[in-house]
């Protein structure tokens, strides 16, 4: 079981909310969270339960980004908008350089969400072990 979150800024939702009902019966045996509006929008079509954090602009992507930092996350679908821009742009850098400190996949568009879904799908999380082997340590 792998822990799993979503984030889909508001031009987005619409495609997240078709991406994860396509894959519902991949994501339904994982654990997964989501920043508020976007883990409203999932639940009220699809029968997932996902534990909701707050909005992404009210601090939802700095709690899952501190998810990220305490290992508690294995993988971020990501859908943000490249061209909007946000009142919470740190947030969204900062918890991308998260994932990237701490080797977490994140899709940021559609294609890469497909790709990362099958994967799933097929069990293939030999990524965790990788990440594990080259974790950053306090004195890097
Ligand atoms: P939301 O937050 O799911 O609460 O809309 C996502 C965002 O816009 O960052």
């Amino acid at each position: 079981m792998l822990k799993i979150a979503f984030i889909a800024h508001d031009r987005k939702k619409d495609e997240m909310v078709n991406f994860v009902t396509a894959y519902e019966h991949v994501f339904v045996g994982h654990q997964l969270y989501s920043t508020g509006t976007t883990g409203q929008r999932i639940m009220e079509v699809t029968n997932l339960s996902i534990h909701r954090y707050m909005s992404g602009p009210l601090g939802g992507d700095q709690q899952i980004g501190s998810m990220v930092a305490t290992d508690e996350l294995d993988l971020i679908i990501f859908l943000r908008d490249p061209l909007m821009a946000q009142p919470h742009e740190p947030d969204i850098t900062a918890l991308l350089r998260l994932c990237d400190v701490y080797g977490i996949p994140v899709a940021t568009n559609i294609a890469t969400a497909e790709i990362l879904v099958k994967a799933i799908d097929r069990g293939d999380f030999a990524w965790r072990e990788l990440v594990h082997k080259y974790k950053p340590g306090v004195d890097e």
